[in-house]
């Protein structure tokens, strides 16, 4: 849980030190403004991933199910500023397939909090696995990361690919092949 107050206390903080003046009119509001969006780009960590993949359909299914494009924003841990792209979810169903929308709700547990590309790929991966119990699972994310761009060797366009592979996508390398290929890379 977010504690507003905290973030209201810190951000005030944050002003002075780069030596703001936090009684000026545009930045009145601004603690307050920032405490409330905390809650919304780090909410991921109050929804309960289980629960939104536990909607399940039979189904006699058992060619790859491919969710592409999935837009998401997320924050680097590192530097505290966005990084945001495109999730790629591919899965081979074992009598069960998900709504496609939660597909995209699983991804926003995950990108709304602090966080790293490389382990948020894990995790999507890694709970389409536990709770959807496919045959195998891989994921692919392409972002461009703020930290990257408006800072340090700033860098624009610049994309970090990262992917991850479980079950019979990280046994059958064929199955990899036609996820690149249905994804055009
Ligand atoms: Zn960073």
């Amino acid at each position: 849980m977010i504690d507003q107050e905290k973030v209201k206390e810190a951000v005030r903080l944050l002003l002075k030190g780069i030596g703001e003046d936090t009684g000026r009119e545009g930045l009145i509001e601004t603690p307050d403004r920032i405490a409330r969006m905390y809650g919304e780009i780090c909410g991921g960590m109050e929804m309960d991933v289980k629960e939104i993949l536990s909607k399940t359909f039979v189904t006699e299914k058992t060619e790859m199910v491919l969710e592409k494009d999935i837009v998401f924003y997320s924050m680097c841990e590192h530097h505290m500023l966005p990084f945001f792209g495109k999730v790629h979810i591919a899965y081979i169903p074992d009598g069960r397939i998900v709504g496609l929308s939660k597909l995209a709700r699983c991804v926003e547990v995950y990108a709304k909090r602090l966080q790293l590309q490389e382990r948020m790929t894990e995790q999507i991966a890694e709970a389409v696995m536990e709770h959807l119990s496919p045959k195998g699972v891989m994921v692919l994310t392409e972002a461009e990361h703020m930290c990257m761009t408006m800072r340090g060797i700033k860098k624009p366009g610049s994309k970090t690919v990262t992917y991850a592979v479980k079950g019979a996508f990280r046994e059958d390398a064929r199955l990899q092949e036609s996820f690149f290929r249905l994804l055009g890379i």
